[in-house]
Order: structure tokens, then sequence, then C-alpha cells
């Protein structure tokens, strides 16, 4: 038995992996970073085998052999588009918000040539990237000033630092959250170089623990919206009205991280989520909020508030640093321009998934199972299904909606789950005892041929 690090130097270098190529004539026309590309993953593939302690064939010809398979799939794009058959709205992984038709028209326009991205049309100047959407999301919201970054972690980072740096921030103890295991309040508070100053219990924050935390080197006091959790039973936070009180009567900023903010409140499952404007209105000085959650547009981070902190912000270094390109602002605007001239409840995906009825579902629904029942090889029912808003918003909300259940009769439902995500086109499915269920909310009317097809495909593959 040898050594995995034995076997591991047994693994030819990319030369001599490089001059075994030659000896096949259809490699030639491959471009050579291709080829290298190609012939470098296949020689890592064996090493984590041989690391995983597997036996493994470290000749050139067995190297190439993987490299050639996986040359088969070089020209295919690695970020692609997926049919989503899980329910999950917001699907992190899967990009979580998918863009209105208008969103994708101002993104086709100004990616192709130059744009008015810094430039004041009216006086022929240098103009402010920020411009082309502060005025109409100021005009949605009641914000006094706004300004758009990459993601709403960068936009609290940027208000904590500008704010708060070398100062105090008061948080309650039950909003000290973690999303997505990368965005964790104290941690960002640390990053920020402002010192977390929790007080109150985890159910329960009253005003007076606020008042009491409040010193000479308090910056702000910080609300952060439980995005992905609920406290419930036995709990108290303070009166935003009180807060904002509070807050003003000691000169300091209220600022609260809303996560996936709204521009119309959305409820479902008895759960409301505020709009950014009644948050504004209840007294919080700055509002930040994702552009990709709720909102549904691209992936970015909104502060809005009031005029004089947003531009202390504005003169922040570390702006530059997280600011928003051309594609973003241009999705981000003809999202807003969704909100203002079109009907958003239809007109932006996240919007239209999230509300879509029970009757359309089940009609969608049927009309899937439709389509599945003549195929030989699968057994397809309507079955009632629970989806999700995801990406952290609306937690534990059900929303009660229909999919189809297909029990595989030629394959087990584990590999056909692979071999659907594996396509050229993956679809993405959920198993559940041996069955798959698609969850018909976050399909397009195509996706729903695009779903028989491969179903048809699969039967005919495992027939033979
Ligand atoms: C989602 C969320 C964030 C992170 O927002 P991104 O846009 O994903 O960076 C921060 N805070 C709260 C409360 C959230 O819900």
């Amino acid at each position: 038995m040898q050594t995995p690090s034995a076997i591991m130097r047994r693994i030819p270098a990319i030369d001599r992996l490089l001059a075994a190529a030659a000896a096949f004539p259809e490699l030639a026309a491959v471009p050579r970073e291709l080829l290298v590309g190609s012939l470098r993953q296949a020689a890592e593939i064996v090493r984590g085998e041989a690391l995983a302690g597997k036996e493994v064939d470290t000749t050139p010809a067995a190297i190439l052999g993987i490299a050639r398979r996986l040359l088969a799939h070089a020209g295919q794009p690695s970020l692609r588009r997926v049919i989503n058959a899980t329910g999950v709205v917001l699907h992190t992984n899967l990009g979580r918000a998918p863009l209105s038709r208008r969103a994708r028209e101002r993104v086709a326009d100004v990616m192709a040539g130059y744009s008015t991205l810094e430039y004041d049309l009216a006086g022929g100047e240098r103009g402010s990237r920020y411009s082309h959407v502060a005025a109409r999301i100021a005009a949605l919201t009641g914000a006094e000033d706004v300004i758009v970054v990459n993601n709403n972690a960068a936009g609290v980072m940027l208000v904590l630092s500008a704010l708060a740096r070398g100062r105090e921030v008061i948080v309650s103890r039950g909003q000290l959250v973690e999303i997505g295991g990368s965005f964790r309040v104290p941690d960002v508070m640390a990053q920020s170089g402002a010192t977390l100053v929790e007080v109150g219990t985890t159910n329960k924050t009253h005003l007076h623990d606020y008042e009491r935390a409040i010193g000479p080197s308090t910056a702000a006091i910080l609300k952060v919206h439980t995005s992905n959790y609920r406290i419930v039973g036995f709990t108290a936070q303070p009166e935003d009205g009180a807060l904002a009180t509070l807050a003003r009567q000691h000169g300091l900023p209220l600022i609260e991280d809303l996560g996936s903010g709204t521009i119309r409140p959305v409820e479902a499952d008895g759960w409301r989520e505020p709009a950014v404007s009644e948050r504004l209105a209840a007294g919080m000085d700055i509002v930040t909020f994702s552009g990709d959650k709720l909102f549904g547009g691209p992936q970015a981070g909104v502060i809005a508030g009031k005029k004089e902190l947003v531009d202390t912000l504005r003169r922040h270094p570390l702006l530059r640093a997280i600011r928003v390109d051309k594609l973003t602002l241009a999705a981000f605007e003809g999202t807003l321009l969704d909100y203002l001239l079109g009907e958003p409840e239809h007109d932006i995906p996240v919007l239209s998934m999230l509300q879509a009825g029970e009757r359309e579902l089940a009609d969608k629904s049927a009309a899937l199972a439709g389509l599945l029942g003549d195929l030989p090889g699968w057994r397809a029912e309507v079955v009632p299904l629970v989806s999700r808003a995801g990406g952290g918003a609306l937690p534990a909300v059900d929303l009660p909606g229909w999919g189809v259940r297909v029990r595989p009769e030629r394959l087990s439902a584990d590999a056909a789950e692979e071999k659907l995500r594996l396509r050229a086109l993956p679809i993405i499915v959920r198993v559940k005892d041996d069955c798959l269920l698609f969850d018909v909310r976050c399909l397009a009317p195509e996706d729903l041929a695009e779903i028989c097809g491969a179903l048809e495909a699969l039967a005919a593959e495992a027939a033979l």
C-alpha cells in the first residue's frame, strides 16, 4: 500500500501531460490555455482522490482521459441560468431575485455602449452615479437622501465606519443577528471600528436599558431587523417613537438595518414586513436594506435617510471601495421604474411569485402534471406544497402552494435529481420519499415544457 504522498509524487508534471496530449490529433485544435487548464484540473482530481485514500491511476493516459472529458464541457459557461423548482423564491445560492423585464432592458441598453453613468447631460459636465436612482428611491420612500452600494452588508459597514468608528453603538441583545454565516452584527461592528454595547436580554429590551447605556462615547443606536428568525412569547422592545425621542434628546442617530426592506408592506402568514417609508416615518434617521430581497432588484444595498448623515457617508473613503457598477444601477433603475410606472406586483418577478394565489399555482401544477401524464417512466400527481421566501426574508413564513410530485419508475429519485441538475440547462428540484417534488411557484411558463422534455429524455435513457 502506497502512501497518498507517494502516489501524488507519481502524478506527471504538466509538461509531460502536454507531451502525451500531442499524440491525440483532436487535441491539437484545443486552445493551449484550455488544454493546460483541463490537464491541471484533471491532475487535481486525481490528487484529491489519492488524498481521500482512493486507488488512483496516475499514468499520463488516465489523466488525459479525465482532461478530455472535462474539455467536452470547457466551453460551457460556469455561471449560467438554472430552472428553480425548489419553491424558494429568494434562493441565495440560485442568485436571489430574477430581474423584471424593465430591469433587463435597462441593463441591455447601458451595457453595450457608453452611458450617462457620471455625466450630467443638462450641464454637459461631470455628474454623480447615484443621481440615477437617488431621487426615485427618495420619491418612493420619503427619504431625504439616498446612496446605493454593493449590498446591504456593505451599507451597514459604511454607516458604522462613517458614523461610529472609535465610538460606541448600542444594540439590543435580541437583535445580534447572523445572516448566512458571513454577516454577523458583532463582527461587522468590530470590522467597522465601532464598539458594540449590548443592552437588554435576548427576549426583552426596555427603553431604560438603552437610556442607561448612553454615555459620552456613544455614537449611535442601531436597530437590526430580525430578518431570519423570530422571538416570540414573553418579549419586549421599546416603542419606535420613544426610542426615536431618546436618540434625538441625546443627539444620536437612530439607524436601522432592515435587511429585506420593501417599498410596499408585504404580508404573509400573519407576518408583516414593513415598508421602508414606514420605518423612516417611525423615526429612523437611516435605514439600510437589500436590493435583491423583497425589493426584487439586483444585488445592492440602499442607505436611505437624513441628508446630513447621507452626506457624511458620501464623503467617506470606504464608499469608493463598495460602489455599485453601471449594470447594477441600470437594473436598479429599471426596478424602480416598475414601482413608479408599472404594476410592481405583476412586473417584478419576486413580488409576483411571493403573492401568487393558490388557484394560479394549482392551475400551473395541473398544466405540468398534464404534460407529464403521458410520459412513460414517470407517475405524476398534483400535491399541495409549502414554499418559502428564502434569502433571510419572511422568517418561518409558510407560503401555501402547489406542485407536482413525480415518482420515477426506472431509476431512483436521487439519480434523477442528479441528472436534472447536470443538464446543460440545470433543473434544481427537491427529493422527498423517493419522489421528485416540482414546486411550480418559481417556474416560468416555458419551464414546464423544458421539464417535460428533460424527463422524457431521462426515461428514454434509463430504458436503454
Ligand atoms: C440580508 C440581510 C443583510 C445582508 O444583506 P445583503 O444584501 O445580503 O448583503 C444584513 N442585515 C439583515 C438584517 C439582513 O436581513
